[in-house]
């Protein structure tokens, strides 16, 4: 079991996430066991529009680099680009969560080094996820405002 953040807030981002929730379960070997609904935040050390924002619970038999890959692929299908960090983007799959496992290489982290720190993932983790969130986690991101925008 794999958590992925979905975001985006350049285009139809809304539109966006809810393609790409799809599109994770037609990954190689990986199946969408569910989605959060899309929620809008403001930018978050970012800069352009509101994100839409989702998390995804998938099972999946690729490796955590090789699920990081497909991500990454997923992410350039939908046009994304890197102009600086924290740039707008048309969509930006992190893997929070690969089962219980802990990676640290220079292009993986996992869990996720931001996860507790902001709303916009907190919040949908908890929704498909719930066992792996801690109710301290929830209350520490009670100050940041997000709003569900769709079931
Ligand atoms: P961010 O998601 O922080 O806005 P990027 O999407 O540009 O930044 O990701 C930059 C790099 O972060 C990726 O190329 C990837 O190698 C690395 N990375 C390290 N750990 C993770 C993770 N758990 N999920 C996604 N990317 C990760
Ligand atoms: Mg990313």
């Amino acid at each position: 079991m794999a958590c992925v953040a979905l975001g985006a807030n350049l285009g139809d981002a809304p539109r966006t996430v809810a393609n790409a929730l799809r599109q994770l379960g037609h990954l190689p070997h990986t199946e969408l066991l569910s989605a959060s609904g899309l929620y809008r935040t403001a930018p978050w050390q970012a800069h352009g529009p509101d994100f839409i924002n989702a998390v995804a619970l998938v099972s999946t038999r690729l490796t955590a680099p090789a699920l990081l890959e497909a991500l990454l692929h997923q992410e350039a299908q939908a046009g994304r680009e890197r102009p600086y960090p924290n740039a707008p983007r048309t969509l930006d799959l992190d893997l929070l969560l690969y089962g219980s496992g802990r990676i640290a290489s220079p292009r993986l982290t996992v869990p996720h080094p931001r996860i507790w720190e902001r709303a916009f993932v907190v919040v949908p983790l908890a929704e498909v996820a719930p066992e792996r969130v801690p109710p301290q986690a929830l209350l520490a991101v009670s100050g940041q405002h997000i709003e569900r925008i769709q079931t």
